[in-house]
């Protein structure tokens, strides 16, 4: 018999490792308390930019490498499942430079063994102006990465959500996931709904609320939490039509992304306000100023909407992907914080192999959970 999985959260991380889990000839049940897709993951921008974060080489940005180069073959396979179009788009995204320092720092960058792969290039003057003529006249250079990719994506959870049914995978909306139940060292399953659901493993990937639900491991008697919290981000849309923008643009504290259906995204605020769900004028004026600082156009662009969501995000910032220690069945794909559509295709690919042999890939080793949990006694 093949073996049972509930997924808790069907956010792009809960859906795209169902998805892998099924093909693997699992049997998976996604537990989501509203819609798939719903909170953070409908959210974002879209932005699959493995530089965007962090320009220095580490396991972070293996793993942003590793996600970013299995994206086109992931839309591929999906488009081809689903026929949706996820309005994937491989433009190049502009980081602009603001001086001699960061120009020289950003030539040093073409000399990395990713930049040819990347298609990483440093413009200055005239060739920038060529390249993107809607950025601000008093931008000297930037750093131009012509393998960005960003993508849709509230498309791109409804094609995995699709996809993963397709494949057997059950979603039950509206259903909230209230404990984890662990007997004896081992995931029996879980309450939902007031219901005792069980399975053979259980993957924890309910987003900003991973950290509300208790687990207890084998030699202690109080249970933990996952120390994730959420991280609000306030994000608004103006038009894009006539065309104003052909590429991305990653400013430092705003970046803008045209998506094919005519809206240009202007995102996106970091905020530690808890779960407070609310759009607000400051956020809005700061980013659309900020906004207008890269791109003078985007001032004269009507605003067309505005939203937020929550991030999930641990205090070193990393995700938490494994399996939880001292839980036989347990395992965690959550807190990608800033970087979770990106990362959704390697999380998928990596926890799916974790669930299957009951232990970590090498490349997951910086992500573990246990090193936010003391040895058990
Ligand atoms: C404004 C903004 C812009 C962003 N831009 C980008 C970007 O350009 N590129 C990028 O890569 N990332 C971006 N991100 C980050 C990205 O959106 C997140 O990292 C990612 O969506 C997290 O996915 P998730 O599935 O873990 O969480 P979520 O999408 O939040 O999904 C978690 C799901 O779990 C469900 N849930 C929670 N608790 C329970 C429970 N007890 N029982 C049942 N269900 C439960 C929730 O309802 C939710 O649907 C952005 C985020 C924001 C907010």
């Amino acid at each position: 018999m093949p073996p049972s999985i509930l997924v808790v959260g069907g956010g792009i991380i809960g859906c795209a490792t169902a998805y892998e889990l099924a093909k693997a000839g699992c049997r998976v049940t996604v537990l989501e308390r509203n819609t798939p897709g719903g909170e953070a993951s409908g959210a974002a921008a879209g932005l699959l930019a493995p530089l965007g974060e962090s320009r220095e080489p580490g396991p972070f940005q293996t793993l942003a490498v590793e996600s970013w180069r299995l994206y086109p073959k992931v839309v591929e396979e999906l488009e081809a499942v689903t026929g949706m179009n996820v309005q994937y788009v491989t433009a190049g995204t502009v980081y602009p430079l603001l001086g001699g320092p960061e120009i020289e720092a950003a030539r040093e960058r073409m000399t990395w063994p990713l930049a040819r792969e990347l298609g990483v290039e440093v413009l200055e003057g005239a060739r920038l102006r060529e390249r993107e003529p809607a950025l601000a006249d008093d931008i000297p250079a930037a750093l131009f990465v012509q393998g960005d990719h960003w993508v849709n994506n509230e498309r791109l959870v409804a094609a995995y959500a699709q996809a993963a049914a397709g494949r057997g995978v059950v979603i039950r909306s509206g259903v909230e996931v209230s404990e984890i139940l662990v007997e004896a060292g081992r995931v029996r399953g879980v309450v939902a709904g007031g219901a005792r659901l069980e399975a053979d493993a259980v993957l924890l990937a309910a987003g900003a609320w991973s950290g509300q639900l208790m687990v207890s491991r084998r030699g202690t008697s109080r249970g933990e939490r996952l120390p994730v919290e959420p991280v609000r981000g306030q994000i608004l849309c103006v038009s894009n039509s006539p065309p104003l923008l052909g590429h991305a643009v990653h400013g430092r504290s705003v970046y803008l992304v045209p998506r094919p259906s005519g809206e240009l995204l202007v995102g996106a605020t970091v905020e530690h306000v808890g779960f407070a769900r609310e759009v607000t004028d400051e956020a809005i004026e700061r980013l659309i100023d900020e906004a207008v600082s890269l791109v003078p156009g985007i001032g004269a662009r009507a605003l067309l909407s505005s939203w937020c969501g929550f991030r999930p995000w641990a205090p070193d910032s990393l995700p938490i992907l494994g399996p939880w220690p001292g839980v036989d069945g347990l395992f965690v794909a959550t807190a990608h914080f800033r970087n979770g559509i990106l990362l959704a295709p390697i999380t998928a690919h990596l926890v799916g192999q974790c669930v299957l042999a009951g232990r970590a890939p090498a490349l997951l080793g910086p992500f573990l959970p246990d090193r936010f949990f003391p040895a058990t006694p």
